[in-house]
């Protein structure tokens, strides 16, 4: 077992800030399992500092460095054997087989980027060779490549201790383009930060690694994000979590006297489209396909479907609303995310325009075991409503009522970006079907039939990520391989001698890479 002892770690240091102290709850019992104390700047110019200097010497890294360090983070993470499971489990209620397979997929991808290095294809290598006999000018030899871009600040979200924690799919493929990571550890849950800290160590020390390749400054302000984001030294910003929080950050990158990129994630409505036919045949099954995707992690999922949009349908309606109120309560990660669900909640069903479908009283003591709740509106309220595209983090689906199938194509006309929209149709559905996706991949990153959208397979074809607001870069992923090259830049060499080139770009082309040469691919030698 390992020793925690509430700390933060900076450049392979164990630290003990003395800013404002927070604790570390389990939110079933409400024990308090620790106190924690947040840094401040002393520890934000500190570990920026160490992670410049771990910069020049990270770089001299080979591409097979990189990828064993990255294998030897997912090694140390799965050593952290039962306690991180038991750790994490009682920071946030998540339970041990969600725990479980979370650590799967983290470590996954972990395994996936180092693969990816190893093969190094990802810097996506162009070629195009000198002419000097052209006229009426002679043409520079031009070589174009992905670097990295310097040190990276990561913000993990509560709702995934591990996938997008402090050693989650952000900070691997920050490291795995050739970065140093900042991470502001979520207080939600410090233990769990403090032991990926661990392994972290334990792989810098066992490839020796520079020591200030990475650090974790545990805190509860924002203040410290915003510090960390506003510090000379930082380079890019990968940002899990809200949209007031990944908008502030945003704001913040953008007034540095450098503006810096902020690959924010946020939240998401996840409409899902249920098309006549479909709803006719087999309405009964798509109503409980959706209770158990609301309910899933008690709708603490960025790709929880917040909305469904439909004709109507009494019999579907009460399905939903019968399903939702027989369904187990779950619990919520924190005092603050069941604050807000309380007054979203309260806000939305208050309204004359919106039905809530299965009501409940409520007291104090449940604020941490929300009822599942089904709403309904119309779609003209929807349309000219932007507040009811807001996300309402948990057990919660507004079902948009629409006239008909003409009114389903404006609601989806009407669309903010998310992360994901969802169509379920038949054969006889397809005309509908085709309607909606053409306004519906204008509005999202990834649009699902006749299925769900909570579950996230982290694959290269993946694409987690919108338009605004539920991403800040829509061109980017957070999962899967192309994750890595939001922390890197191209840049052009012209006319460089071989030896002077990067090993990606020299004529013997030694990693073998596939590359654009002359406007044709290949991985031959020049
Ligand atoms: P959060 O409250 O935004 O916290 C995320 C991190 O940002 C924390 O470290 C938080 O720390 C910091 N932060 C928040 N507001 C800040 C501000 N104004 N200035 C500086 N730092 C700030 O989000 P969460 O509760 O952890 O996560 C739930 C949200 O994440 C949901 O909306 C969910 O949909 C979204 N999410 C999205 C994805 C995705 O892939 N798109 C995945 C998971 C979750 P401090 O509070 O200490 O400042």
């Amino acid at each position: 077992m390992i020793k925690l002892h509430q700390k933060s770690y900076i450049a392979g240091e164990w630290v003990t800030p003395d800013g404002t102290e927070f604790l570390s709850i389990n939110p079933a019992t409400r024990e308090v399992l620790e106190t924690y104390h947040s840094c401040g700047s002393l520890e934000t110019n500190a570990a920026m500092a160490a992670a410049q200097a771990a910069f020049a010497e990270y770089r001299q890294c080979d591409k097979d460095q990189i990828a064993d360090f990255l294998n030897t983070v997912a090694d140390e993470i799965e050593a952290l054997g039962d306690q991180l499971l038991e750790t994490a489990d009682a920071e946030t209620g998540l339970g041990l087989v969600r725990l479980t397979g979370e650590r799967g997929r983290t470590c996954g991808q972990i395994r996936a980027f180092a693969a990816i290095v190893a093969e190094g294809h990802w810097v996506q290598a162009s070629i195009d060779t000198a002419q000097p006999d052209r006229t009426p000018l002679p043409k520079p030899d031009l070589r174009r490549m992905m670097i990295p871009v310097g040190p990276v600040v990561v913000f993990g979200a509560s709702n995934f201790p591990f996938a997008f924690g402090s050693v989650g799919g952000d900070t691997a493929s920050a490291l795995a383009a050739g970065n140093p990571v900042v991470v502001k550890g979520h207080p939600s849950h410090p233990l769990t930060n403090e032991l990926f800290v661990h392994a972290m160590d334990r792989a810098i020390n066992h490839r020796g690694m520079p020591s200030g390749l990475f650090s974790l400054l545990q805190g509860s302000t924002n203040e410290l994000g915003g510090d960390l984001v506003r510090h000379d030294q930082t380079r890019a910003v990968g940002f899990t979590g809200s949209l007031g929080g990944g908008r502030a950050l945003m704001d913040i990158a953008a007034a540095r006297p450098r503006p810096i990129p902020v690959y924010a994630e946020m939240g998401s409505i996840n409409p899902v489209f249920i098309a006549e036919d479909a709803m006719a045949t087999r309405g009964d099954e798509i109503a409980a396909g959706l209770v158990a995707s609301v309910t899933m992690g008690t709708g603490q999922f960025c790709t929880s479907p917040g909305v469904v949009v439909t004709t109507p349908n009494e019999g579907f309606n009460q399905w939903v609303a019968r399903g939702l109120s027989e369904a187990p309560r779950g619990l919520l990660l924190n005092e603050k995310i069941g604050e807000e669900l309380r007054s979203s909640l309260r806000a939305v069903a208050g309204r004359d325009d919106v039905e809530w479908l299965n009501p409940v009283e409520e007291s104090v003591e449940d604020t941490l075991a929300p009822p599942n709740c089904a709403l309904r509106t119309s779609a003209a309220a929807f349309v000219a409503d932007p507040a009811l595209q807001q996300e309402i983090f948990g057990p919660v689906t507004l079902i948009v009522e629409c006239d008909d199938t003409v009114e389903m194509k404006r609601v989806a006309g009407a669309l903010d970006g998310n992360l994901t929209a969802t169509v379920h149709a038949t054969a006889q559905d397809a005309d509908q079907a085709a309607a909606l996706i053409e306004h519906l991949d204008e509005a999202v990153g990834r649009v699902i039939y006749n299925g769900f959208p909570t579950g996230v397979e982290v694959c290269p074809s993946q694409q987690h990520g919108g338009p605004y607001p539920a991403s800040s870069a829509s061109a980017t992923t957070s999962v899967g391989a192309d994750a890595m090259v939001r922390f890197a830049r191209f840049v052009a060499y012209q006319d460089l001698p071989d030896a002077l080139l990067p090993p990606a770009l020299q004529n013997a082309n030694p990693y073998g890479l596939l590359r654009r040469v002359n406007g044709i691919y290949s991985d031959a030698s020049i």
